[in-house]
């Protein structure tokens, strides 16, 4: 499937709800959200219906999706995982998306959002354990440290998203240095770590079906 280009607001109005993929701009009033809140295209304003059912679970999955700029196959592969682990399957899944390192620099507050973070891995400025890791959906683990390389710590995003993250709260699953540009996994997220506007059960029902 292909990655979605379009401008991601889009992606908020249709849901109906922020999904926060912008950063500082997703907390002021010209937040389209705030401005116009129904679904963007011609006939937006008229769908007014209520959602329920299958329609439900589906834009439950679709929020968690576009969150973490998750692929379809992806998001399956993470829900069968989680099917088969030990636990509650609809917290290891969104565990597993928490988990993903793009994200993980974000939390950590290296970009002012996902999709920014997501980029700083692509492009080679992040680093595992000292080895550079270039994969978004890499899966952190307890004890690694993520930190931004040595030749990287001069872009000025990092700058931009460190005023950000100062008013914003840190995870207490992550230890973070912001001034080393670096940060440790001191335990794996739980429900309760992980703020998203999604109820994982439907995900679940929905495919479980
Ligand atoms: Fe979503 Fe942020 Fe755009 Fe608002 S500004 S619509 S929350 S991405």
């Amino acid at each position: 499937m292909a990655r979605y280009k379009d401008a991601v607001c889009r992606l908020c109005r249709r849901e109906g709800t922020k999904l926060f993929l912008k950063g500082a701009k997703c907390f002021m009033e010209k937040c389209p959200v705030e401005k116009r809140n129904f679904a963007p295209g011609q006939h937006g304003k008229d769908r007014k219906a209520k959602i329920v059912g299958y329609g439900l679970q589906l834009r439950e999955k679709q929020k968690a999706k576009r969150m973490y700029f998750a692929q379809e196959g992806q998001f399956r592969n993470y829900f069968e995982k989680a099917a088969r682990a030990k636990g509650v399957t609809g917290e290891i899944l969104l565990q597993q998306l928490e988990r993903r390192l793009d994200s993980v620099v974000f939390r950590l507050g290296f970009a002012v959002a996902r999709r920014q973070a997501r980029q700083l891995v692509r492009h080679g400025h992040i680093a595992v354990n000292g080895r550079k890791v270039n994969i978004p959906s890499y899966q952190v683990s307890v004890g690694e440290e993520i930190a931004i390389r040595e030749n990287s710590r001069k872009l000025v995003i990092l700058e931009q998203a460190k005023e950000f993250a100062s008013g914003q709260s840190s995870p207490t699953w992550l230890e973070i240095d912001r001034n080393a540009y670096k940060g440790k996994v001191l335990s794996l997220p739980r429900r309760e770590d992980i703020n998203l506007p999604v109820n994982e059960q439907l995900i679940v029902e929905l495919y479980s079906k």
